[in-house]
C-alpha cells in the first residue's frame, strides 16, 4: 500500500468513528520512530512536515524523498500520506509539485472570502494530482511571538462554505491550542463541534493541538466527527525527557560513557526516538486506529 494521498482513509475513519494521527516529523530518526509505530499498529498515519521543519530539513524535495525512500526500505505496507502541515498558498503548490500527497492550505489568517477563493483554486491543482486537501476555519489558538491566544471558534457558516469548495477535510478552531495548553484553558468546545459536524454531515473534521487535551475529550470529538488528530509537542516531550533522562544518568559515570561510546549519536538520539514510537503507538491506540489499515 504504502504512499497514498489521505481522503480514503480519512473518510473511512470518519465513517466508522475513529480518526487516524497526523504526527510531524523533524528529521530521519523521527520519521522511522513514527513509521515503525504505524507499522507495529497497522495503522494508517499521516506524517507531515510544516513549514518551518521542512525548511530545517533541507526543503520540500529533500522531505518528500526522505519519507517515500523509508517507507521503501523500511517494507512499511500501511496506508501513509506525505502531508503539509498549516501551508500558504505558495508552498501547498509547491508540495503538490514534488510528489507530497496530501497538503493543508492553511488561509485561516485572511478575510474568510479570500480563503474560501484560494482553497478552491488549490482543490483545483491538488485534485488533478490526485493530492488530498485540508482547510482551516476560525483558528486555532496558541502561543505566537509570546501571546497566548485562545483561538476562535469557527463559524458554522463559514465551515460550510470552506467544505463546498471541494476540500477532503476540514481543521475548525473548538478552543483546541497549538503547544502545551495553559492552566486556566476551559477545554475543548464540543457544543460547537456538533453544531459544526451537524451543518457538515458525515464530513472529517481535523483536530489540531491535540497534544495535552484530556483523552476522554479527544474521544469524544472523535464520537462528534472528529477523523484526523494532529500530533506534535506530544513527541517533542517524549523525545527530550528521554534524551535529557539518558545524558542525566551519566553525569557521574564520565568514564562509563566514554567506555560504551555513548557519544556516537546513533547511541545518544537512541532513547529518544524509542519514546518518540511509544507516544505515536499509544496516541494511535487513543485514536482507536490500530489495526485499520
Ligand atoms: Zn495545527
Amino acid at each position: 500500500m504504502a504512499i497514498v494521498s489521505a481522503e480514503k482513509f480519512v473518510q473511512a475513519a470518519r465513517d466508522n468513528g475513529y480518526a487516524v494521527g497526523g504526527f510531524n516529523t523533524n528529521n530521519l530518526e523521527w520519521t522511522q520512530a513514527i513509521l515503525r509505530a504505524a507499522e507495529a499498529k497497522q495503522a494508517p498515519v499521516l506524517i507531515q512536515t510544516s513549514m518551518g521543519a521542512a525548511k530545517y530539513m533541507g526543503g520540500y524535495k529533500v522531505c518528500q524523498a526522505l519519507i517515500a525512500n523509508l517507507v521503501e526500505s523500511m517494507g512499511i505496507t500501511v496506508p501513509v500520506a506525505i502531508h503539509l502541515d498549516h501551508g500558504h498558498y505558495e508552498d501547498a503548490l509547491e508540495c503538490i509539485e514534488v510528489g507530497y500527497t496530501s497538503i493543508m492550505f492553511d488561509g485561516s489568517h485572511l478575510p474568510i472570502e479570500e480563503n474560501l477563493e484560494k482553497a478552491k483554486e488549490v482543490v483545483a491543482l491538488a485534485h488533478a494530482k490526485g493530492v488530498s486537501v485540508e482547510a482551516e476555519v476560525g483558528t486555532i489558538g496558541g502561543e505566537e511571538d509570546g501571546i497566548v491566544g485562545t483561538g476562535e471558534l469557527a463559524p458554522v457558516e463559514d465551515a460550510k462554505a470552506m467544505v463546498e469548495t471541494g476540500i477532503d477535510f476540514l481543521a475548525a478552531g473548538i478552543g483546541n491550542i497549538h503547544g502545551p495548553y495553559p492552566e486556566n484553558w476551559t477545554g475543548l468546545d464540543l457544543d460547537h463541534l456538533k453544531k459544526l459536524t451537524e451543518a457538515v454531515p458525515g464530513f472529517p473534521i481535523v483536530l489540531h493541538g491535540g497534544s495535552g487535551i484530556p483523552d476522554e475529550q479527544i474521544q469524544e470529538a472523535i464520537k462528534l466527527g472528529v477523523a484526523k488528530v494532529n500530533v506534535n509537542t506530544e513527541s517533542q516531550i517524549a523525545f527530550s525527557n528521554a534524551t535529557r533522562a539518558f545524558a542525566r544518568a551519566y553525569d557521574a559515570d564520565e568514564a562509563g560513557y566514554d567506555a560504551k561510546k555513548l557519544f556516537d549519536p546513533r547511541k545518544f538520539l537512541a532513547d529518544g526516538m524509542k519514546a518518540v514510537q511509544g507516544a505515536v503507538e499509544e496516541r494511535i491506540d487513543v485514536f482507536g486506529s490500530a489495526n485499520k489499515a
